[in-house]
């Protein structure tokens, strides 16, 4: 039944006008199931990301690339790179110039090898390749190399970057920020419970795209500019498959600043469910007769965790970022005197500074090993492991025994699958399950990162013009779509870590 096995001609009476690939930025498996498209998807409801590194960067570079972020080098939101250690952020880039408007220069340039944005344009049938998010590093790791252009929430419209080949074709784009500019939420509310409450925009800011990343109204922009994007670019229109993909910020947001289970999640996943079938009879009322094809995933899931707390008998830990690296430095001073020269740290992980231990004259291994033995004696740490250093998981003295939380092997391979040699710390740290790290100043009380099934089970549904539904409850991986979308457009791409996801076609 694999769409691999359909005939060619089959495969052409069945290929989209328009593929729609939407991404929830921070989305559970489990609250997917809420929303109505699921009753009428192939649902693929055992769906995970096959790597640890469960951010908003390496989860949409494997979404359109299918490679794992041990091949394509996106191990996280920002990573501190060899051989000078400075923080590189995966989207940000400075040698491209912000069109648009106001914002962040990013593009897709840390992005390592194939993707399937540079095969889509070479293909007969692969139209135009078109990405937008609030957020820069989910649109330009949509987008990767070779999108036609990627889009992303500027400072007061959405902007994008001279890297993309039509950045230079964006009237439509300034007529759509001088139509809609972010200034036009001033002052408007959205429900903070169920009843009454409410939170309020501000009447004026500096940073709208902050303030409304913070709301629903973020997604409610995001759409529409999808929507004029279609017009703009008469996707569906031509007889190639276009791809239009579209990340979708606010839950995320929404998810950091006031976690599941909170009033406004609920209303926040209503919402989205509302925007998801308006989008969907918006956009087939524009274009009558076309084949429109869509897909729902998540970069990553997220953590609940007081309920992880409560099931693992214990309190929730809110605790500041820097504590393990306090943590360590108190620990490791005594015998190694340089360790605030030797160690930087990008929270929960720690990467070695390899000229301060050279003048040190201590081995890395020796570090990194001294380090294990004190994350034992940290509740608070789950486990540590090193694959630079080929230093093995060494769990905490707390977790020894819990092997059903996740087995060694499957955690090693998951920091295999994020392993990056240039890129990748040392260290990594695995914070117990009912642990968040909060950044100096943020304002999150709940969140990702982790090598647990929360942060990696993720949805996966297609439906749409000639997909008939089912439940498919077999464990997949996130690598595999790439190459499904590819064979609907009616091309095989080889470079996938995945293969050929079984729809069911009519
Ligand atoms: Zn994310």
């Amino acid at each position: 039944m694999a769409v691999s096995s359909l005939s060619a001609q089959k495969t052409k009476n069945l290929r989209p006008d328009l593929i729609v690939f939407i991404v929830v930025d921070q989305l559970r498996a489990q609250e997917s199931s809420q929303l109505s498209i699921a009753k009428r998807s192939v649902n693929f409801s055992q769906t995970f990301h096959n790597h640890f590194c469960s951010e908003t960067a390496p989860g949409h570079a494997t979404l359109l690339s299918g490679r794992l972020p041990a091949r394509h080098g996106i191990i996280a939101n920002s990573w501190h790179e060899m051989p000078f250690m400075s923080l590189q952020n995966a989207g940000h880039d400075k040698s491209v110039q912000v069109l648009g408007g106001e914002g962040e220069a990013a593009s897709a340039r840390q992005f390592v090898g194939d993707h399937l944005s540079s095969h889509w344009r070479s293909q007969k049938t692969g139209g135009r390749f078109i990405t937008l998010s609030w957020k820069d590093r989910a649109a330009v790791m949509l987008g990767g190399p070779a999108a036609d252009i990627a889009l992303w929430a500027g400072s007061t419209g959405f902007v994008t970057s001279s890297f993309y080949n039509d950045s230079q074709k964006i009237k439509w784009l300034e007529d759509f920020n001088f139509k809609y500019p972010f200034s036009q939420y001033a002052g408007k509310s959205w429900p903070a419970a169920e009843k009454k409450a409410l939170h309020k925009i501000p009447d004026s800011s500096e940073k709208w795209n902050k303030i409304l990343a913070y709301s629903p109204f973020a997604d409610e922009l995001t759409l529409k500019l999808a929507l004029e994007i279609t017009n703009a670019y008469q996707l569906g229109k031509s007889n190639r498959t276009d791809l239009l993909a579209i990340s979708l910020s606010s839950t995320d947001y929404i998810g950091h600043k006031f976690s599941y289970n909170s009033p406004e999640m609920r209303h926040q996943l209503k919402l989205l469910n509302h925007r998801i079938v308006a989008f969907e009879a918006a956009l087939r009322s524009r274009l009558p007769g076309k084949k429109i094809s869509f897909v729902l995933t998540a970069d990553h899931g997220g953590t609940k965790t007081p309920q992880v707390a409560e099931a693992m008998q214990e309190k929730p830990a809110i605790i500041k970022e820097t504590e393990f690296r306090k943590y360590f430095a108190q620990k490791m001073k005594p015998s190694h005197p340089y360790f605030d020269y030797a160690l930087l740290f990008r929270s929960p992980h720690f990467y070695l500074h390899y000229e301060a231990i050279g003048d040190a004259h201590f081995s890395r291994k020796e570090i990194l090993s001294d380090m294990q033995k004190f994350a034992r004696e940290n509740d608070r740490i789950f486990a540590t492991l090193s694959v630079d250093q080929k230093l093995k998981i060494v769990r905490s003295n707390k977790f020894q025994k819990k092997d059903s939380l996740i087995s060694d092997s499957e955690l090693w391979e998951l920091a295999k699958n994020c392993h990056f040699p240039e890129r990748s710390p040392q260290l990594l740290v695995i914070p117990a399950p009912y642990v968040f790290l909060q950044y100096e100043k943020g304002v999150s009380i709940a969140g990702h990162g982790s090598p647990f099934n929360d942060d990696r089970h993720v949805p996966l549904f297609f439906w749409g013009d000639g997909i008939r539904p089912a439940n498919k409850q077999s464990i997949v991986h996130t690598t595999r779509i790439a190459a499904t979308l590819a064979e609907m457009a009616g091309f095989r791409y080889a470079p996938a870590d995945g293969d050929v996801l079984p729809l069911d076609l009519n």
